[in-house]
């Protein structure tokens, strides 16, 4: 790794990247996101969070045992309009990881298939999705690490729950339908704001995100918004909705199974305790 260009490192800075390592780390060992000899392909979208991904991955991997922890930074040019990846691809250069970037007109089809009126956020990064996990194969890559991170995960529980009738968030680590992939997200227990800190204080050269003109998922927005809202009133918000995904009570839900196999484990865990 060479000396990046931009602002120089401060001690808060370096205490704030310590801090989001740990919890980082925590994560990587709760869920057993990271095992020795992994090749990890980084998805670098060029966004604050994607940046922070990378080189808090890359501290961590360097203090583990074992076989080495390949990185691969990945970057997907979509072809949208006005874009200019090349502040990312001289930072990555200088940055000294293995990296590829990766272009392919989804822009176009996305416009083309898209009724006038709709956002294009949908069939766009399922298109993204396709493409990461064929390139990640193609790379060797046994993981593909996300920079999402604890305020998306609130903001897709509620999506969710609002719009889909549905009860979930984002998983810190998911294998794909086919079973290709694996796909890990090793900041999902990080602050958004603490990330963002660290970006501004790293000098990462951000690459803007509303290209394609199309405007962001406007329900996400909403919830982002309510957070926010909610957050001025009381701050301990987004850590109490970080704590219920770790705290569920399957006996308080309503379906069947899932209160069925809550009271097998129940029992079983009781069996042990007493035996
Ligand atoms: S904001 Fe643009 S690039 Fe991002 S998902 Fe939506 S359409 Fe795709």
């Amino acid at each position: 790794m060479q000396s990046l260009p931009g602002p120089e490192r401060t001690d808060a800075i370096d205490r704030l990247e310590a801090r989001l390592c740990r919890k980082m780390g925590r994560t990587i060992e709760t869920f057993r996101l990271i095992e020795p000899g992994d090749r990890i392909m980084v998805a670098m979208s060029g966004g604050k969070d994607s940046y922070a991904l990378l080189t808090l991955l890359d501290r961590f991997r360097r203090r583990l045992p074992g076989p080495a922890v390949e990185l691969i930074a990945f970057h997907l040019d979509q072809r949208q309009p006005g874009y200019d990846g090349e502040p990312l691809e001289r930072w990555l250069e200088n940055y000294g990881v293995e990296f590829r970037i990766h272009a392919q007109d989804t822009y176009s089809v996305v416009s083309e298939k898209v009724a006038e009126g709709r956002t294009y956020c949908s069939l766009c990064s399922r298109l993204r999705r396709g493409i990461l996990y064929d390139q990640a194969e193609a790379l060797g890559c046994s993981k593909i690490a996300l920079g999402h991170h604890r305020d998306d995960a609130a903001e897709t529980l509620l999506l969710n729950l609002f719009y889909s009738g549905q009860l979930k968030s984002m998983p810190p680590l998911l294998r794909s339908d086919d079973g290709r992939n694996v796909v890990i997200r090793p900041l999902m227990q990080c602050a958004e704001a603490e990330i963002a800190t660290y970006a501004q204080g790293m000098g990462f050269p951000i690459l803007p995100c509303n290209l394609c003109g199309s405007q962001e998922g406007l329900k996400r927005q909403r919830m982002k918004q309510m957070l926010s809202v909610l957050t001025q009133e009381n701050d301990k918000v987004p850590g109490n909705i970080a704590a219920a995904l770790a705290n569920v009570r399957p006996s308080h839900l309503h379906q069947p199974e899932l209160y069925q196999a809550w009271r097998d484990f129940r029992s079983v865990e009781s069996d042990v305790v007493e035996a």
